[in-house]
């Protein structure tokens, strides 16, 4: 089961991830900020994350994953 997830980092960056949530809904990605490394705990397993570079406009980070 997918889910989009949307967050804001501690530094004020939103991301945008669509989450693979499986049948376990609880497990927990800890993701990591590209700008500060802050981490913060998303539901299920993050792809194709995305960040807001303008009022709702996304560009894909690289890679697709917050490591
Ligand atoms: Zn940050």
């Amino acid at each position: 089961m997918r889910s989009v997830t949307v967050w804001a980092c501690v530094c004020g960056v939103r991301y945008r991830a669509i989450c693979q949530t499986g049948f376990i809904p609880e497990n927990k990605t800890e993701v990591a900020c590209l700008r500060c490394e802050s981490f913060t705990l998303i539901a299920g397993i993050p792809q194709n994350i995305s960040e807001e570079v303008a009022e709702g406009d996304w560009r894909s980070v690289p890679g697709g994953q917050l490591q």
